[in-house]
């Protein structure tokens, strides 16, 4: 069975770990609550931290000439400078984190969509934009698995963010002590899931690790971190699922009966019309590894790119996929 490394998350503290919203409310997470085995949760509430008290009057993001702020009108506090300088000293403290799960629309936690007001009466808001917080966030760890609460309810989102987050937490394992075999290996056990997520990148990645210019090691992990992330900055599309399910099917093809081909092709090409989860195929192939005995096929992450349990099937089809 694949160890999993464990990667660290900074999480809205008020998703599932406490009772800090500003009415003392909690939100439940079934995803996040699946997660506590498998992750170091690092919770945080930026209006806690800044003093603001639960209960507390809400706070918004207004437009005070032409920039934005944040204020709790209530009380004509402009919390802008104390969440802005709490927002990088605690994120500056932080030690390799992988990822963040944010509360989405929030003033402070969002990442996208939240309302800014043109002034602190009751008003309709004129724009959206990013939470104080959730921008610091998106700006110091863009690289990272960053979404919000909403976001992770959308099966497909979901999947590229643990398959991101765990991937990003293997390869900082091996970056704490780099040596040239732990990339090799890396980049071999990981060739499939590059191969799907850019085959350009996986290509460069290929490159750096051959390391023709001679460069030191810590050089060649920093190249490699750098294009790696760039590896994983989109979705990979179902036809490029196909294309590694079918590189994969090429080690057993003419080990199978032709039924047995037509069905994993007829199976295939329902995941390809959109008809059937990518789940299906690759169990398929899963099954092959396991029957044959295909010992390079089955250290494939793309097989297992994070712990089991973490399939959960629900979809809410919310968040668009970017
Ligand atoms: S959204 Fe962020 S700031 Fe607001 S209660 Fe939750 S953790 Fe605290």
């Amino acid at each position: 069975m694949t160890k999993f490394v464990v990667p660290k998350v900074i999480i809205s503290k008020c998703i599932e770990f406490d009772r800090c919203r500003y009415n003392g409310d909690i939100i439940h997470s079934e995803f996040v609550s699946s997660l506590k085995p498998f992750v170091e949760f690092i919770p945080v509430c930026a209006e806690c931290e800044i003093g603001l008290g639960i209960p507390r009057d809400p706070i918004r993001i207004v437009l005070v000439n032409k920039k934005t702020r944040l204020i709790q009108p209530s009380t004509n506090t402009d919390c802008t400078d104390k969440m802005v300088k709490f927002s990088a000293d605690f994120l500056n403290s932080l030690d390799k984190p992988c990822g963040a799960i944010l509360k989405a629309y929030s003033p402070s936690c969002g990442i996208k969509g939240v309302k800014i007001y043109p002034a602190f009466e009751k008003v309709a808001s004129v724009d959206t934009g990013a939470g104080f917080f959730g921008a610091a966030v998106v700006e110091k760890f863009s690289n990272l698995a960053v979404e919000d609460e909403l976001r992770l309810s959308n099966f497909r989102i979901r999947e590229h963010f643990l398959t991101k987050l765990f991937v990003i937490a293997s390869f900082y394992k091996i970056a704490a002590k780099p040596s040239m075999k732990a990339l090799v290996e890396f980049q071999s056990d990981n060739k499939l899931l590059l191969m799907t997520y850019n085959q350009t990148k996986m290509r460069e990645l290929g490159k750096t690790v051959a390391n023709h210019l001679k460069k030191p090691v810590t050089d060649v992990f920093a190249d490699y971190e750098a294009l790696l992330y760039k590896a994983f900055a989109k979705l990979p599309s179902y036809a490029a699922n196909v294309n590694t399910l079918m590189h994969a099917f090429g080690y057993f093809s003419d080990k199978l009966t032709s039924k047995e081909k037509a069905f994993f092709l007829d199976t295939l090409e329902k995941y390809r019309l959109e008809k059937a989860p990518l789940c299906i195929p690759v169990s398929l192939v899963k099954s092959m590894i396991v029957r044959f005995g295909e010992e390079y096929l089955s250290r494939q992450t793309y097989f297992a790119p994070y712990p089991e349990e973490l399939y959960l099937m629900s979809d809410t089809g919310k968040g668009r996929i970017k």
